[in-house]
């Protein structure tokens, strides 16, 4: 008989070959926290919170919304939820009660899961039942009681994610059981990941399920670490502490992981040991390449999106570009990847990227029409501007969206983002199209500068020795700080506004 490809599969697996190790090491600072959980206790908690969810007549097949900062109850209730026929929705903890309450309305959820911090929050929604996980949890996660177990098939919706909400409102991506387990399957593959491994979770769970890598962790009994507090220093004491061997994170939080070894004494913890993953944005060469050379992790990339659950190329050094000089490595990895295992991209004839894969979304949740929009005879239209090398590597371009169209001409915000942040007295940087009368788009950016004299003059010369006149900025403008997403992505849809109040851009 065919075992059914369910995530549960993970967990089982974990527990029953290694029952005594420690699955999950959680933040140890918390007043809740767990502190060590083995993989035997792992299996019990997440049965016990299916038997409790059975208690509270919450059935299978509901929605059950848990909203919460990276923690071992979190990571168990992937299980708990998922594994026992019910459908997990992970909220974005720093979001606004009104955003909340549209996931939440959307999905339909009946119960809502929360952290003791996250109450103030929890307390104004209206609608499902709203259960406090971390306090006097006793009854959740400790009962004896056994769950009803219910028959799940491949195609049953396993977990439910909201995207970023980067370009627009997040939308509600059914991943069913399958996608999640073919994603982690083919992560662990590429990846390597064994039971070696000690995986530091810089990454907020909720987003698309931590790319699947508590899944894959589990199944391969590696150990999970939680981390909260994501900043460089904090996670370098992590990394020498536990011995992490792989983490991944946004470019944005890599900057600020280079800040932190810069004032490290000693040697960076991990070097020659850590692979460290990257994705959500494009990485600048230049941060390639200091990953490399002054921390001394393996940089790997990957490029995904929610709808995707996310996998669809991943960059990794390879034997044939050994004898390169670094540079050139970097310029290489840069590049978001060669499709893995199992997925197929084209790029059409509008320069947008198509995947199609087993992993893919089922469908929007409740929303027939971007359905249609994204899914066409069976590829995903992933919004994103790319290109194949012919050695099959894609490059994303930039999103379709934040493509400036300049004097006719198609400008990639992303291409001059990389050139700018290499000038040393840039510590951030968007470029964006604003409206102009001549031009139709002018290409601005808007600069968190790392040093006090930097003037406008500077960075547009900056860029005249290194990009087409058609691709300088026009204007520089200096900020404090530049809107992003809580994975660090930004938001030009948001910084673009002040400049497009009242006008419609055409996109491409
Ligand atoms: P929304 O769809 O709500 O606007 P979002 O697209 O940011 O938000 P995610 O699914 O979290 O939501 O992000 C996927 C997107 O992130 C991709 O479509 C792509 O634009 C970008 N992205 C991810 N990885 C990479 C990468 N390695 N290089 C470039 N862009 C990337
Ligand atoms: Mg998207």
């Amino acid at each position: 008989m065919e075992v059914p490809l369910t995530v549960k599969a993970f967990l089982d697996r974990g527990a029953r070959i290694y029952g005594d190790r420690v699955a999950i090491v959680d933040e140890p600072d918390l007043a809740h926290s767990w502190g060590r959980v083995t993989y035997r206790d792992l299996a019990r908690r997440a049965a016990a919170q299916a038997a409790y969810l059975d208690r509270m007549e919450v059935p299978h097949g509901a929605r059950v919304a848990v909203m919460s900062q990276n923690s071992a109850r979190l990571l168990t209730s992937f299980f708990g939820v998922s594994g026992w026929g019910r459908v997990l929705v992970p909220v974005n903890f720093r979001l606004t009660v009104p955003e909340v309450q549209h996931i939440v309305d959307h999905s339909g959820a009946d119960v809502l899961l929360v952290d003791p911090e996250l109450t103030p929050v929890a307390w104004e929604i209206r609608g499902p039942r709203v259960l406090v996980i971390g306090e006097s949890d006793e009854e959740m996660w400790t009962s004896g009681a056994a769950p009803v177990v219910p028959r799940i098939a491949e195609s049953d919706t396993a977990t439910l994610n909201y995207t970023s909400g980067t370009t627009a409102r997040p939308k509600g991506v059914q991943l069913t059981h399958r996608n999640l387990w073919l994603n982690a399957v083919t992560f662990g593959w590429h990846l390597g990941v064994d039971d070696e491994d000690v995986y530091l979770h810089t990454l907020p769970m909720f987003h698309v399920n931590g790319w699947g890598m508590p899944y894959a962790v589990t199944g391969a009994g590696g150990t999970h670490v939680v981390l909260r507090k994501v900043d460089g220093p904090e996670i370098l004491r992590r990394v020498h502490e536990h011995g992490v061997t792989v983490l991944c994170a946004a470019p944005a939080v890599l900057h600020s992981i280079l800040d932190a070894a810069a004032n490290w004494e000693g040697e960076v913890p991990g070097r020659d040991r850590v692979r460290v993953v990257v994705a959500g944005a494009p990485p600048p060469t230049r941060t390639v390449e200091r990953i490399r050379s002054e921390l001394g992790w393996e940089f790997i990339q990957i490029y995904g999106m929610t709808e995707s659950a996310p996998l669809i190329t991943m960059s990794r050094m390879r034997r044939e570009w050994r004898d390169l000089p670094s540079s050139e490595q970097a310029r290489l990895l840069a590049r978001a990847g060669a499709p893995t295992i199992g997925v197929d991209i084209e790029v059409d004839g509008h320069g947008e990227v198509l995947v199609r894969s087993n992993h893919n979304l089922a469908g929007y949740w409740r929303n027939p029409e971007d359905t249609e929009t994204v899914l066409r005879d069976g590829w995903l239209h992933t919004g994103d501007g790319g290109y194949l090398s012919d050695d099959g590597y894609l490059t994303i371009i930039d999103r379709k969206k934040d493509v400036i169209v300049s004097g006719g001409e198609n400008v990639s915000s992303i291409e001059v983002e990389d050139v700018l942040i290499a000038h040393p007295g840039v510590r951030e940087v968007a470029v964006i199209g604003i409206p102009d009368e001549k031009w139709g788009e002018a290409i601005t950016a808007l600069v968190v500068p790392a040093v006090d004299d930097l003037t406008a003059e500077q960075l547009i010369a900056h860029c005249r020795g290194r990009l087409a006149g058609y691709k300088c900025p026009k204007h520089v403008e200096f900020r404090t700080r530049l809107e992003r997403t809580e994975t660090g992505k930004l938001q030009k849809f948001k910084l673009r506004q002040p400049y497009w109040e009242g006008r419609e851009r055409s996109v491409n």
